[in-house]
């Protein structure tokens, strides 16, 4: 893709045009597989980027919680703020320390996050973050009260202006430096599950969800 395809002048990068990528295929396919991003937004004249938990809905981002309420605390019409999601797949070692690199895919998404009031859109709002992050879940807990929906914000932010940067492959040296006497090469970089842990006081006959067993963010992005 073209830096020209960008969707917005502020949502083209600069700086590795040529890892830039544009179409909503890729950068779906980064945010599916994601779960953990970082909202950066002013308040007060003050920039603040919070890590927190989203969700993806169609063209749609969902955030929710206290970092949402927080957010909102002086705006009820839509607050601008910026999205990132990133997914580090590996550390670049390059002969000289000026091209190491990482690779990685990463989104940026700009744009007003609007406050999702009505208590009927909320709680569906707040379902499809839950599967999100944890297909399955929702169908297995208690589902929130009115006191619990009361206490959560959630924040919709529409996928419009958005970009996304991908970097694969292997170190890229300046010619003169392939005769550099060091190891170079790529460290691969993936999230991993460990072992489940049951909690102390889990009722007796429980039997641990198959969501759960294969769970794999990778999985989640191949949909
Ligand atoms: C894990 C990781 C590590 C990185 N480490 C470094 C580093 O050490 N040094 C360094 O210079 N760069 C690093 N980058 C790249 C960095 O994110 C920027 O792309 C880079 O600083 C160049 O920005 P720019 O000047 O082109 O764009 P800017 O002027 O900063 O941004 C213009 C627009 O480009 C788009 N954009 C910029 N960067 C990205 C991105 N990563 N993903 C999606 N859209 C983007 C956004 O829409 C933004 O609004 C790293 C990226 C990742 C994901």
């Amino acid at each position: 893709m073209s830096e020209a395809q960008a969707p917005s002048a502020r949502t083209r990068v600069v700086r590795e045009a040529h890892r830039a990528v544009y179409d909503r295929e890729t950068a779906y396919r980064i945010l599916d597989e994601g779960f953990l991003c970082h909202v950066g937004f002013t308040a007060d004249g003050q920039p603040f980027v919070i890590p927190t938990l989203y969700g993806r809905s169609d063209d749609n981002l969902l955030i929710h919680g206290s970092a949402a309420s927080r957010m909102l605390k002086n705006m009820k019409e839509g607050l601008p703020v910026c999205l990132t999601v990133t997914l580090v797949d590996g550390f670049v070692l390059a002969r000289s320390i000026f091209n190491q690199s990482m690779n990685y895919r990463s989104v940026v998404v700009l744009g007003k996050a609007m406050l999702v009031d009505d208590p009927a859109q909320k709680l569906e709002a707040l379902q499809l973050l839950s599967e999100h992050i944890i297909p399955g879940r929702w169908a297995d807990v208690r589902q929130p009260n009115e006191r619990e929906l009361k206490q959560t914000s959630v924040l919709r932010l529409p996928i419009e202006e958005f970009s996304c940067k991908v970097r694969t492959g292997p170190a890229i040296d300046d010619e003169e430096d392939y005769s550099f006497q060091t190891w170079a090469g790529v460290l691969p970089l993936e999230m991993k599950t460990g072992e489940l842990i049951p909690d102390e006081r889990l009722l007796q006959g429980q039997k641990i969800p198959e969501y759960m067993r294969n769970y794999s963010r990778k999985h989640q992005a191949e949909g």
